[in-house]
């Protein structure tokens, strides 16, 4: 029988929605409403008053601030289907956050408690032997030589280079 193929799906803006938690928390502390129109090609932090525009760095290294990310529109489904016919892995770039390692593990165990610790790798860089990488960032796919899907989030809608996804449903679509 042929290996399964090997998948790695990033988690941040992929399977855990990280925009629509700084909209709400931007809403909420700040008053601020973002416009995901004005996001087009931009980070989050650059649609941001200048004066708050190192606010985010702040947050997003505070205890928590992963934990309760929004789960991305069916993609519990589509992982878990995934997961029965490849052989997948979830790649994160945590070690950029400190506190986010705890928060990230605990929310995966929650959301998605079919994948098994071998199949969770936190990283830096993201240096991994797979035959399909899901990522919505593009400096991850630079020494990748297999099968890259861009996943959609603002700041990569101006990016042509790469076959994309725009949702779950897509990747479902090309994969299963
Ligand atoms: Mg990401």
């Amino acid at each position: 029988m042929n290996k399964k193929q090997r998948i790695a799906i990033d988690m941040d803006e992929v399977m855990a929605d990280t925009i629509e938690k700084f909209i709400q928390l931007y809403k909420r502390e700040h008053n601020f409403n973002a416009s995901l129109e004005d996001m087009r090609g931009k980070e989050f932090r650059d649609i941001l008053p200048a004066e708050l525009y190192n606010t985010t760095r702040k947050y997003v290294n505070e205890p928590g601030f992963f934990r309760d990310l929004p789960v991305m529109p069916d993609s519990q489904r589509v992982v878990k289907e995934l997961h029965e016919k490849y052989d997948v892995f979830i790649v994160s770039a945590a070690m950029e956050f400190r506190n986010s390692l705890i928060d990230t593990y605990d929310w995966l165990a929650e959301h998605f408690p079919f994948i098994a610790w071998q199949h969770i790798i936190f990283c830096g860089l993201k240096i991994v032997k797979v035959d399909i990488f899901i990522d919505d960032r593009t400096r991850n796919f630079v020494d990748f030589d297999g099968r890259a899907l861009l996943y959609s989030s603002p700041h990569n809608l101006l990016i042509n280079d790469y076959e994309r996804v725009d949702n779950w449903l897509q990747v479902a679509d090309k994969l299963l």
